[in-house]
């Protein structure tokens, strides 16, 4: 559905996209992880045809991506991460232009009632959350065959991403492919099938997220009740102790989860903390080389 081939783009002496290639199948969510600052608006932007590569070539469903940027529009639902609207317009005039711009609103209603969008007020006083809210509908309620959101989850609230992502899973079992960028790796995990990682313009890697769940690494935080002695954390498996006091302990864990809960179950536990390591993190333990 998307092939990107030796991607540059250069702005001035800055190097935001340098030399990417991957493919995008049909059906699949794919992830694009990386931190702020990696090349990922950057990307998707050449991909939408809003600015040109330096270099390389893009292409969606066999379409090039500058050539035939408007018959790609016809397939695409795209999500800026901040949602541009007419302020004076409500999000019923929004959705009535799109549905007649596009090729209808087959699943608008769906969406307008799952996500409880209220319809009647007008954009310039919706909170960032439901302007995000109501592009994301926009975006989706044509069905295209495929979305590309970039950051499109920062401004909704839990419960709200997890409509979203619900909405994502519906679109896939319908057919549609999702391309999806974000500096969230617990996000990705969740929702997607298979991720590309990139960092300062240059992929780092492209993996099944089933891949990347076995290098998952957490930061754990153990206090102990009572007395008793500090368990060594190298018993554990792979570790790296960040701080140790008397009575406190700080790591961070790579490896199944569940086997780290079994061995701590030995001990008696006065307070536990397991938090995911950082994407900074998990990309200076796999990529530092
Ligand atoms: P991400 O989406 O991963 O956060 P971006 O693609 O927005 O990253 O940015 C990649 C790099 O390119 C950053 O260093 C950013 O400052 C730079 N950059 C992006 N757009 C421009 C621009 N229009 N002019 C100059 N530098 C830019």
């Amino acid at each position: 559905m998307i092939e990107i081939r030796e991607l540059h783009k250069y702005f001035g002496e800055v190097k935001a996209v340098n030399g990417i290639s991957f493919t995008v199948q049909k059906g699949e969510i794919f992830g694009f992880l990386g931190p702020n600052g990696a090349g990922k608006s950057t990307t998707i932007r050449c991909l939408m045809d809003f600015i040109r590569p330096t270099s390389g070539s893009l292409t969606i469903a066999g379409l090039d991506a500058q050539r035939d940027s408007v018959a790609i529009k016809r397939k695409v639902g795209y999500v800026s991460p901040d949602v541009h609207l007419y302020p004076h317009w409500t999000g019923k005039q929004h959705l009535d232009f799109v549905e007649r711009l596009n090729s209808g609103g087959s699943w608008r209603k769906e969406l307008v009632k799952r996500f409880s969008l209220k319809e009647t007020v007008r954009a310039k006083n919706l909170s960032s959350g439901n302007k995000q809210k109501l592009g994301l509908i926009l975006a989706m309620m044509g069905k295209p065959e495929l979305l590309i959101l970039d950051e499109p989850t920062v401004a909704l609230d839990p419960l709200l991403q997890n409509l979203f992502y619900e909405s994502l899973k519906t679109y896939q079992q319908e057919g549609g492919t999702v391309f999806i960028s974000s500096h969230n790796l617990s996000e990705i995990e969740r929702i997607c099938d298979r991720v590309a990682i990139i960092r300062q313009g240059k992929l780092a890697d492209v993996d099944n997220v089933a891949t990347l769940r076995k290098r998952k690494m957490h930061m754990v935080t153990l206090r102990l009740a009572g007395k008793a002695a500090m368990p060594d954390p190298t018993e554990f498996g792979k570790v790296e102790i960040i701080s140790r006091g008397s009575d406190q302990l700080t790591f961070r864990y790579t490896g199944e989860i569940n086997d780290l809960v079994k061995r701590l179950a030995r001990y008696e536990i006065a307070d536990l903390e397991i938090a995911h390591a950082s994407l900074e993190d998990v990309f200076l333990e796999f990529y530092k080389n």
